[in-house]
């Protein structure tokens, strides 16, 4: 079924997808603009999730050409950390993702039942991130929208990157005013030119939240977040007891000068990573 979706997008004459080619099951999850179901391809049996996205909605926030342009890059995506996107067709109404099925569902439904993640674990998802990310900015695509809810899990525990960035610029407006600013660097919160370093910043968040819970710079209000995003407001609590190197890590990518911060490259090579991730880029339920 991937092959055939790909070689289907190069050539536009070979027979397009439609709803008939595929038996609908349950819902997975509601997105902003649609529901995605699992769904099995008739003719191989192939298990995807299906993403069904109203026009109507598309349309209301004229978000057509970036929804068009931000497929074709997740199209053009291979990384076994990025969620596949094999292909799309569209009815009167509707348009549908085929995607790539993450079992396991989002990683923050597994944060948030445990509490927090072991080292093992954390340091696996930052090095699968890692590697995704610097995939993905030697194509000169910057993601921006990392969070906990865009990270799924396939049945392996494999981290999977997902909502590639169509949906980041539909809400970059709202962020500063009723999104959460708790993944965003501070040049994005203070709406300054920015390059990939945001993605690496995000790295630090993630990291931190994993590894205690809550995002570092989490407040009562977006105010009091902004300003201790902008000051770098960072402490880490005595409980969970967390290594000296995972804090190591997490302040060299919380780097107020995006400049300094540790290049992806570096957070591959850091000791904590080195000594915790999974080199088979997993980690299995039992870890928890
Ligand atoms: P979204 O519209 O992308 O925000 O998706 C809404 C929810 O559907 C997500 O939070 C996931 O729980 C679920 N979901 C989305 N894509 C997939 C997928 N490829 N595999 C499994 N579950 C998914």
């Amino acid at each position: 079924m991937p092959s055939q979706t790909r070689r289907q997008n190069q050539n536009p004459q070979k027979k397009q997808w439609s709803l008939q080619d595929f038996e609908i099951g349950k819902p997975l999850g509601k997105g902003k603009f649609g529901r995605v179901y699992l769904a099995r391809e008739l003719k191989s049996k192939y298990i995807v999730a299906l993403k069904v996205i109203f026009k109507e909605q598309i349309e209301k926030y004229r978000l057509h050409h970036q929804l068009r342009r931000e497929m074709e890059i997740q199209t053009s995506l291979r990384h076994p950390n990025v969620l596949m996107l094999y292909g799309w067709f569209h009815d009167d109404e509707r348009i549908y993702l085929i995607l790539e099925y993450a079992h396991r569902g989002e990683l923050y439904r597994e944060l948030r039942k445990t509490g927090h993640l072991t080292e093992k674990q954390a340091a696996t998802y930052i090095a699968s991130l890692a590697q995704a990310l610097a995939y993905c900015h030697e194509k000169d695509v910057i993601h921006r929208d990392i969070k906990p809810e865009n990270l799924l899990l396939d049945h392996e525990g494999r981290l999977k990157i997902a909502d590639f960035g169509w949906s980041v610029q539909s809400t970059s407006k709202r962020h500063t005013m009723c999104g959460t600013l708790d993944y965003l660097a501070p040049e994005m919160v203070e709406n300054k030119a920015h390059d990939y370093a945001v993605d690496n910043w995000t790295l630090g968040i993630l990291c931190y939240e994993f590894l205690y819970g809550v995002p570092p710079f989490e407040a009562e209000s977006q105010t009091d977040t902004f300003r201790r995003i902008m000051k770098v407001d960072l402490s880490f609590p005595s409980t969970p007891q967390v290594s000296a190197e995972a804090k190591d890590l997490i302040s060299r990518l919380l780097v107020k000068d995006s400049s300094k911060r540790l290049s992806l490259q570096k957070i591959m090579e850091h000791p904590w990573i080195m000594k915790n991730a999974d080199p088979m880029d997993k980690c299995s339920k039992l870890d928890v």
